[in-house]
């Protein structure tokens, strides 16, 4: 396959671009390094390279296209959107008629705020919780990706009682110290470090089905509960992150199909249908400490701009019939049993994690159900089975710790397709 005017692209990009990537996943570096795939242009399940090379597509652009590239309904939106001017900053009726279809399908959101990323939805329900608790610690799980604001960039302490460390140069040891970091699917770890934190702590965090260290769901039925209980009783608010989640597996939430409700919600992804978004929302009386109404600030340009609003009721609007999750769990089956067949073949160590159309294949033969679990699994084969699909003209995620993405647009051609590269793959890695 020749990428030359990829890599040409990347050159160009290096002199102007810091590294060449505006975000650095995008990046191979994690897969061995040298020049990323530059992308032209997208259409349903597929997108085309600057060479000219067609691949199936299982990134998603890293989870919001559901719906894959130029979904006509999205794109009409969008385009209906930009014929009537793109930015107001006023209220608008599409930012209400969105609110309400959020609302209906979570009721838990009794109030919402639109804005442009998760990062913002995540770093503002923090603020909520702490304006509410009146507290500043925070719980978050090992492993777990919820955006680059500060607090977030915490990695883990070495214990339960540990605080945390910063994971990225910049941040200051003052906001690390307010940031514990407990394994998920874990529930003694976090009871300890509430025991001893519990009254400084404003907010547990948590991805209800985790999405970045590879898909990791819990363990036992009541897991999330017993995450909500202990947080309650220790008077800190409960927040889930479902930037990956919400919309992904059934139309509506992640907490919904575990039956539990958290006081918070941070969304993003699916929701803007590929614009820029992020939503915030939970309980009123929560919400309602939120300005204009309260003393927590937030606020944003761009925040509930109506094309992100329009696409993101026209994504909506194709998950809404119900069988399309059904199709995306059917798919994403064949694919797994699809991937261990070939993995048993070439003897390789596989152990997938699938919940519905989002899996991850780790190269490890232990069950992954914590962050410990998922950094075993070998980078290195990992590596050589992203290059050799890549190769073979099927795209996933630049990272062993990323999700393969089934969307609506995906077909049973190229499922069949993914599997004979998969094949393939898997037996010139066995050579
Ligand atoms: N939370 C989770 C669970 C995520 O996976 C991500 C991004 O991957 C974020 C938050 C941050 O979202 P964004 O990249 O839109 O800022």
């Amino acid at each position: 396959m020749d990428t030359t005017q990829s890599r040409l692209w990347h050159e160009r990009a290096e002199a102007v671009i810091l590294g060449g990537v505006n975000s650095p996943s995008r990046a191979f570096k994690a897969v061995g390094g040298g020049y990323p795939i530059v992308m032209a242009k997208g259409q349903g399940s597929h997108f085309i390279d600057v060479d000219g090379n067609d691949y199936i597509d299982y990134l998603a652009a890293y989870g919001p296209l559901i719906n894959g590239h130029a979904h006509p309904t999205v794109i009409q939106a969008l385009q209906e959107a930009a014929l009537d001017g793109i930015l107001y900053g006023t209220p608008t009726p599409s930012e209400v008629e969105f609110a309400e279809i959020l609302r209906t399908a979570i009721p838990d959101l009794e109030r919402i705020r639109f804005v442009n990323s998760g990062t913002e939805a995540v770093m503002t329900t923090i603020r909520v919780a702490r304006g509410v608790t009146e507290r500043n610690k925070l719980i978050k799980f090992e492993g777990c990706y919820h955006g680059h604001s500060d607090a977030m960039l915490v990695a883990a302490g070495s214990g339960p009682s540990s605080i945390g460390v910063p994971d990225s140069a910049g941040i200051p040891q003052s906001t690390a110290a307010d940031v514990i970091t407990v394994p998920f699917n874990d529930i003694s770890a976090l009871e300890k470090a509430l025991l001893i934190h519990g009254n400084e702590v404003a907010a547990v965090l948590v991805e209800p089905i985790v999405g970045n260290f590879g898909m990791v769901a819990p363990e036992s039925e009541t897991y999330l509960q017993s995450v909500i209980d202990l947080a309650h009783r220790s008077g800190a608010l409960v927040i889930f992150d479902e930037v990956i989640t919400a919309f992904r597996f059934h139309y509506g939430s992640a907490a919904e199909l575990y039956g539990v409700h958290p006081d918070l919600f941070a969304m993003g992804k699916i929701i803007g249908g590929g614009l820029p978004i992020g939503a915030y929302g939970g309980r009123r009386e929560i919400m309602e400490k939120v300005a204009p109404l309260g003393p927590v600030y937030q606020a944003g340009t761009m925040a509930g701009n109506p094309a992100s609003m329009k696409t993101g009721i026209a994504c909506l609007s194709v998950l809404r019939d119900n069988s399309v999750y059904e199709r995306m769990n059917r798919l994403g089956a064949k694919l797994e049993q699809g991937i261990l067949e070939s993995a048993q073949r070439a003897g390789l160590p596989v152990t997938i994690n699938r919940i519905g159309g989002a899996f991850t294949v780790y190269f490890t033969n232990q069950k992954v159900t914590q962050y410990q679990h998922a950094k075993a699994s070998d980078g290195k084969l990992f590596a050589a089975m992203f290059r050799g699909l890549l190769a073979r003209g099927v795209f996933i995620a630049p990272s062993k710790y990323e999700a393969w993405f089934v969307s609506t647009a995906h077909n049973d051609a190229d499922i069949e397709k993914t599997l004979a590269a998969v094949e393939d793959t898997f037996q010139e890695m066995k050579s």
